[in-house]
């Protein structure tokens, strides 16, 4: 059983003039101790599907249909109270402004005992020990002088870290981690990403990457999602979808995978740019900027096809 299967989630958006549809039946699975990296341009439907599987989705947004299950059990119709406990010690997440996630009242040292004492019921003296831990494995230097600072006596990219560490100490099953590096320079980039997947490795971890950095998901993931306009667009082992991507949008984006002499941040713009919510388009939504649209493509919306090792979303792929 996987840990985490998300089935069909769509997400809406109800507005004066009628209602967008965020997210459109998306499904993938995790499995414990793999890290699955979901990647698109801003705006596809990324970070969005992390918020709503842990049910933080602002107002008006709403599930409006789909499934959420953690090994098996479903979390998404779940009252608040209850998620609220699950997302404190079974999931972690990592989100990209580490002030939403820390109290600025409270030392961080205070911040990660507390959160290892509710979840792990450690007694101080050991609680304290371990947020020591916490602190060097995400580098935090001289530890042990900076454990009883408060949040603004970090830097922004020593706050992320201890973002990093607040989402980790209470060892939860899934990490669901939105942007976790994009601020920190890469040195501490590379010293994060080896340490999720040492929890990968070590405790099974399971954790959902969202990065707009296809080279962040090329070190770092197990399989990769690409998120197209609120669908998955295709899925599958990450060196298989960057060698033989089988949907001509995850081709274009392959394209742009920064090699390592010649870094570059952002994915390579493919020809157009992705529809808006209030005008997506008929059939497959990628259509008008496909440079292998047919005919059916532009009246019918595929759903993802078995393709080689990986599934599409896209009737080249149809047979029969
Ligand atoms: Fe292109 Fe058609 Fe495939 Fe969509 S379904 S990606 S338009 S070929």
């Amino acid at each position: 059983m996987p840990l985490l299967e998300v089935r069909d989630l769509t997400v809406e958006f109800p507005t004066r003039r009628g209602v967008l549809r965020a997210l459109d039946r998306i499904s993938f699975t995790i499995e414990a101790g793999e890290v699955l990296g979901v990647v698109g341009e801003s705006g596809a439907g990324k970070s969005l599907t992390g918020v709503a599987i842990v049910g933080l989705l602002e107002r008006p947004g709403r599930i409006a249909g789909g499934e959420v299950l953690l090994d098996g059990l479903r979390i998404d119709n779940l009252p608040a109270e209850k998620l609220r406990r699950i997302r404190g010690r079974r999931i972690g997440m990592i989100f990209q402004d580490p002030l939403t996630t820390l109290n600025p009242l409270y030392t961080i040292g205070r911040q990660l005992t507390e959160t290892m004492q509710t979840h792990l019921g450690l007694p101080d003296a050991e609680a304290r020990r371990r947020a020591l831990g916490w602190l060097d494995r995400v580098g935090i230097p001289a530890a042990a002088q900076r454990i009883d600072a408060y949040p603004h006596e970090f830097s922004g990219g020593q706050r992320q870290r201890v973002v990093i560490a607040l989402a980790l100490c209470a060892e939860p099953a899934l990490v669901i981690a939105d942007e976790p590096t994009t601020a920190l320079d890469v040195s501490i980039q590379a010293q994060i990403i080896t340490l999720l997947k040492e929890l990968t490795r070590d405790h099974g971890t399971a954790v959902m990457l969202i990065t707009h950095d296809m080279g962040v998901i090329a070190e770092t993931a197990d399989r990769v999602a690409v998120m197209y306009a609120g669908r998955v667009a295709e899925i599958g082992p990450v060196a298989d979808v960057i060698r033989h991507a089988a949907h001509p949008y995850t081709e274009g984006l392959m394209a742009s995978i920064p090699s390592l002499e010649h870094r570059v941040e952002r994915l390579r713009q493919i020809d157009g740019s992705m529809p808006r919510l209030d005008a997506v388009p008929s059939g497959c939504r990628f259509h008008p900027r496909c440079p292998r649209a047919f005919a059916r493509c532009a009246n019918e919306q595929p759903d993802l096809l078995a393709a080689g090792a990986t599934s599409a979303a896209c009737w080249l792929h149809a047979h029969g």
